[in-house]
């Protein structure tokens, strides 16, 4: 038996009294069909605070058996429960009734989802207004998704439903913990749909937490079901179960692979949202300043552990070293620290095995013969799993650092000489997530934007979104669209009925 984790010390700085209450209330359990359960198995996991690296929680650890259970009750929830016979309006109040408890429980939540994965809490503030925007924006879409009648012949009434799809496994990282389950959760309920979320074994506590809130908006038993545990046992569980209609992943490229093999088996549909290795371009004559502070934000935000990070950062010759010289400034200016330390501007990354990873990139840029210009090694705090923020120079777009996913506040600085060479070294790419450009020449802007190969680009802006904006990639970062009208079709499948008169 595992001893009871020291809260006070885990949750260093944390202000609400919320937040210590919800961590020290025993083990988290898994949610299914409405009742908070342990693990059939009777085993926990702990859940480590990245910066300190003590335990916030024991979580019930889900396994083959308990995502069968869940399954079931999903299931029951959709063919026979109260979900499937709502009016589309219902739907649209319950929606809106979790954006609204999301919003009271702002702080609460914010120091969760900071615990959970290490970020400042200024970004865990930020992944809250983005699960409330979220859910208010999928709250409009139950009654909006419309069937059509075709032409047909005069002895005839053609049309078409749009209908769920039925019960979707989703399955989700750690780096925003609380947008992606809310991103997953709004996307399948706003389309009818019931759920079996596993969120990541890192960062699971604000997910659990998200899991209160449906229950107090009423959300009818079964339609959603939250069983954390790792991704080769309860991840695989539910992305192989038979009885699972849908999947949907965010999540490393390697895995998604996985998740579309075990698709096969029941042909079930599949979305995938994966990584990137996303070329940020420099022109000349741009925007230095403004450029400057977009390239730094997409590969220091978050740690870098964001699938958009403009980790390849190309500048035409002409103003490389200027570029350069910038960018270590602002990687200068980053404190790391704690998640409610006075000044933290950069967090720890989520794990031991994730800062293990991390600077082995770093080594691999440094044996490849890579310049650092800045960082290159752990931070200076003697626990947490803080890396510095690194930026490399004399990058070659076929070293490890340019090819590979990091998934850490580590840059690739690398030159180009025109238009033709930016387009050509931006795609040489197995990804093709997002794309920023830098320009005042509007025509090369949507020149440029047109020739990359990427699901999403960023003219003089960069990583920015909007939920009424598709998102997703080209490549080998993903297959289909969540957010904006494109994502209902993601989750909903057309029936045509045919009448004869
Ligand atoms: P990372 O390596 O960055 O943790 P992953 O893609 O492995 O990224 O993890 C994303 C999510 O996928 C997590 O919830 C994880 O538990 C889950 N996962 C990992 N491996 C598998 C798998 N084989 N099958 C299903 N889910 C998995």
């Amino acid at each position: 038996m595992a001893a009871a984790p020291k809260v006070e010390i885990a949750a260093q700085g944390a202000k609400s009294p919320r937040t210590l209450e919800f961590l020290k209330s025993g083990p988290k359990n898994l949610l299914i069909n409405g009742k908070w359960v342990p693990a059939k198995s009777g085993k926990t996991f702990e859940s480590i605070n990245p910066a300190n690296e003590e335990v916030l929680a024991l979580v019930a650890e889900g396994g083959k058996e308990d995502i069968d259970e869940a399954v079931k009750a999903a299931r029951a929830a959709f063919e026979e429960g109260p979900w499937s016979k709502l009016r589309p309006h219902d739907r649209t109040k319950y929606l809106l009734k979790v954006a609204d408890l999301i919003e009271r429980n702002r702080e609460e939540l914010a120091e969760l989802s900071s615990l959970d994965n290490g970020a400042p809490i200024m970004g865990g503030q930020g992944l809250v207004t983005a699960a409330n925007e979220l859910f208010t924006y999928f709250a409009g879409w139950p009654t909006k998704i419309y069937g059509e009648t075709s032409p047909s012949a005069p002895d005839m009434f053609n049309y078409t439903l749009r209908e769920p799809i039925g019960v979707c496994g989703q399955i989700i990282p750690w780096n925003g913990p609380l947008m992606s389950a809310s991103n997953k959760l709004a996307h399948a309920l706003s389309t009818g749909n019931t759920v079996v979320l596993k969120p990541a074994e890192q960062a699971c506590l604000v997910v659990l937490r998200l899991g209160e809130l449906l229950m107090e908006a009423g959300i009818p038993e079964g339609v959603v079901n939250i069983v954390p545990g790792f991704g080769p046992v309860a991840g695989a569980a539910l992305s192989n179960h038979p009885d699972v209609d849908k999947v949907a992943f965010t999540g490393s490229t390697t895995t998604g692979k996985e998740i579309l093999k075990a698709s096969v088996a029941t042909l079930k549909h599949v979305s995938l949202e994966l990584g990137g290795k996303s070329p940020h371009i420099i022109f000349a004559d741009s925007d230095l300043e403004g450029a400057l502070n977009y390239a730094a934000m997409g590969i220091f935000g978050n740690t870098g552990q964001a699938c958009i990070a403009g980790s390849r950062i190309f500048v035409q010759e002409k103003v490389h070293d200027q570029f350069v010289e910038g960018l270590v400034n602002k990687a200068k200016q980053h404190k790391l620290g704690a998640q409610f330390e006075a000044g933290t501007t950069m967090g720890p990354v989520v794990s031991k095995v994730q800062h293990q990873r991390v600077l082995g990139y770093i080594n691999a840029g440094k044996q490849e013969g890579a310049h650092t210009a800045i960082g290159g090694g752990p931070g200076p705090q003697p626990r947490g799993f803080f890396v510095q923020p690194t930026v490399f120079t004399g990058v070659r777009n076929d070293m490890k650092i340019a090819r590979e996913e990091i998934f850490g506040p580590v840059a690739a600085v690398l030159p180009f000489k025109d238009e033709n060479d930016a387009v050509f070294q931006g795609n040489d790419t197995t990804y093709g997530l997002a794309a920023g450009i830098w320009t005042r020449d509007i025509s090369r802007a949507h020149k440029v934007a047109r020739k990359l190969k990427a699901g999403m680009v960023w003219i003089n802006c960069y990583m920015v979104l909007d939920f009424a904006m598709p998102f997703g990639g080209y490549k080998q970062s993903g297959q289909g669209r969540e957010f904006s009208n494109h994502s209902i079709d993601m989750y909903t499948q057309v029936k045509s009925v045919f009448v004869k008169l």
